[in-house]
This record gives C-alpha cells, sequence and structure tokens, in this order.
C-alpha cells in the first residue's frame, strides 16, 4: 500500500505535541525537564515502550499539561500538528482536544471567554497548516470526565459549529475512556442529548479499558455515531453482531491499544484483525504520538505487520472518511480524493 491521502479521525492534541517543542517549552517556563535535561532523555522518558497498564502510559501526560496552558502555545501545537500530518500523508484529520487545557488556569470549569480564547487560537493553529501544509484539520471538543466541563464543551460546540469545531468526546484528563458511574451521569447524558438534538456529532471513548456493555450505553443513550477504540465489543456475540449490522464504526488505535493495557497482554489476535476479517467498519489512528513514538504511518505498518491485507487498509482509510464529521457536501469531497 502507498499509504496516501490517510484521514485520521482520533488523535488528541494535547497527545501530538512535538517532543522537540515540549522540550524548548518546558525550559522556556522552568518547569522540569523529564530526565537527565537532555531532548534525547526526553524523549525517553515521554515515550512508552511496553506495556504496562494505563496509569504507566498516562504519566508523562503531566509535562505536557504543563505547558499547554497558553493561547501562543496551542497556536504552535496546533500549527506543527499540521506538519506532522502531512509528514503522514494525512489529508484530513480530526484533532480532540480538551479546550480548558488549553486555557491559562486548566480549572474545571474556567471561564468562558478564556476556553473560546483556547479554541479560536487552536482554529487558527489549523487554518495556518493547513494553507502551508495541505492538511485539513478540524476540532472535535473532549469533556472531561465527570466534570461540569462538559457543560462547557457543549455550549463551545454550539459556537463554533461552523467555525472549525465538528464534534464532541469525553474522556478522562488525560484521554482515557470514561469511568461507568460517568455513564450514568446525567449531565453527561444532557450534553449529548442535547448536541444530538442541535445536530452536532458526537463519539465517545467506550470499550477501550471498559466492557462491552458501555459500548451499548454508549450508543444507545448516548447517541454516539462512533466509538473510540471499542475493542471490548469482541467479549459479547450478540453486540459484536448488533455493531456488525448496525455498521457502527470504531476508531482503533493499533500501538496506543498495546500500551495502555487495556488488552490482555497474551492476546494472540489484535481486535483490529478480527475486525478486519469480518469486514467492520473501523479506522486506524495514532491516539496520542508523544507518548506512543507512534503516528499514524508508523499504525498501518504495524497493523500490516500483522497480516492485515491491503483491501483491508484501503478500505480502512475508506472508512474513516466516510465516518468523518464534516459537512456533507465537503466529506464528499474527501471521499473523492480518497478513492483517486
Ligand atoms: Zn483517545
Amino acid at each position: 500500500m502507498d499509504y496516501q491521502n490517510l484521514v485520521e479521525l482520533h488523535v488528541h492534541l494535547e497527545g501530538a505535541v512535538r517532543h522537540e517543542t515540549l522540550y524548548e517549552l518546558l525550559k522556556e517556563k522552568c518547569l522540569p525537564v523529564p530526565g537527565n535535561g537532555t531532548l534525547e532523555d526526553l524523549k525517553k522518558k515521554m515515550i512508552i515502550n511496553e506495556p504496562i497498564d494505563l496509569a504507566h502510559f498516562l504519566a508523562p501526560f503531566c509535562h505536557i499539561v504543563d505547558v499547554v496552558k497558553d493561547i501562543a502555545v496551542a497556536e504552535r501545537v496546533a500549527y506543527e500538528f499540521c506538519e506532522e500530518m502531512s509528514k503522514n500523508n494525512v489529508k484530513y484529520v480530526e484533532a480532540r482536544y480538551s479546550p480548558h487545557n488549553f486555557t491559562p488556569d486548566q480549572k474545571e470549569v474556567s471561564n468562558m471567554t478564556a476556553l473560546e480564547e483556547a479554541v479560536k487560537a487552536v482554529t487558527r493553529g489549523f487554518t495556518k497548516g493547513e494553507l502551508d501544509f495541505g492538511v485539513k484539520a478540524r476540532s472535535i471538543l473532549c469533556g472531561l470526565n465527570g466534570t461540569d466541563g462538559v457543560i462547557d464543551v457543549l455550549q463551545l460546540s454550539k459556537t463554533f459549529k461552523n467555525d472549525g469545531v465538528v464534534g464532541i468526546d469525553m474522556a478522562t484528563k488525560q484521554g482515557s475512556e470514561i469511568t461507568e458511574e460517568i455513564l450514568l451521569d446525567p449531565k453527561a447524558i444532557y450534553v449529548y442529548e442535547e448536541a444530538k438534538k442541535c445536530g452536532i456529532h458526537r463519539t465517545l471513548h467506550a470499550g477501550e479499558t471498559g466492557g462491552p456493555d458501555m459500548i451499548v450505553r454508549a450508543l444507545d443513550v448516548f447517541h454516539t455515531e462512533r466509538i473510540g477504540h471499542g475493542y471490548h465489543v469482541l467479549d459479547d456475540n450478540k453486540i459484536y453482531n448488533r455493531c456488525l449490522k448496525e455498521k457502527i464504526h470504531f476508531e482503533c488505535c493499533p500501538w496506543s491499544s498495546l500500551l495502555t493495557g487495556s488488552l490482555c497482554k497474551t492476546i494472540i489476535k489484535h481486535p483490529i484483525v478480527r475486525f478486519a476479517e469480518d469486514d467492520v467498519n473501523f479506522s486506524i489512528n495514532s491516539d496520542d504520538p508523544t507518548v506512543t513514538g507512534f503516528w499514524i504511518l508508523d499504525d498501518y505498518k504495524l497493523v500490516q505487520s500483522w497480516g492485515i491485507s491491503e483491501n483491508s487498509l484501503k478500505q480502512a482509510n475508506n472508512n474513516a472518511a466516510e465516518n468523518c464529521f464534516l459537512p456533507e457536501h465537503e466529506k464528499a469531497q474527501l471521499i473523492k480524493l480518497i478513492k483517486k
């Protein structure tokens, strides 16, 4: 496969900061640099190589969160992200982030002006990035686990619906699956119901570490259109068959799924291999390149090494385009480009 014209749907902007930029900003802001103070060592400390557990995977994020709470940084990170995407032959990407992480006080509930400034800064970075690198990038705003911040995210998605923001998600502060209790939280349910009413697209981290019942809840209660990860759908045949029948889209992140420990360490066959065999509607994504050390091209190559056919890989990219959150006319143009 020539891996051209790729589409990526699941990547966290906070998890896609260049190591060089992180190093420079930590020094500039007089914050502790992980490791012995060199860039090389920072890379070693930031990249997780071994699957241990989710806490181990999420630990390096504290360094990123320390530096991004600044409008200028938000714009820079968004711009550089487009350059990295272009190096990975990506034509269209939906990057998700918590606007709260990019505000100066990083409070769970920040003031709306600061949040709006953060979203505008990311969109400015994306707009410049599109001009300079030919990558179209749109935002998915991510509500933080069990906080009033989900209400902010709903409000921001309404404000910026036709201005760079294409959908909402919900995750923990570090970008992993929300807990079961949150999926019962009336506030979170309200946000998704209201988003549906307003025509705001919805995705949700589910079935990554949680069981298949979380996927059912995401679909039936949260009206989500795509599932972030979703590997544990395979734990229940009935639910798996339902998802197959309804062509539910799974945003799969191959390398990250191994590093987070969300799958049993001794799995013989990765769920993505089964998805490809059964013609599940799935895409291939990178999730958090700063921490995994893998950008999307690396993930494509990894799954190819697992024996997934070239046709399935092409189909995965088509699935990404067909399930993206762009307005219909832009989506049609994207699909045309991909299939060229
Ligand atoms: Zn994620």
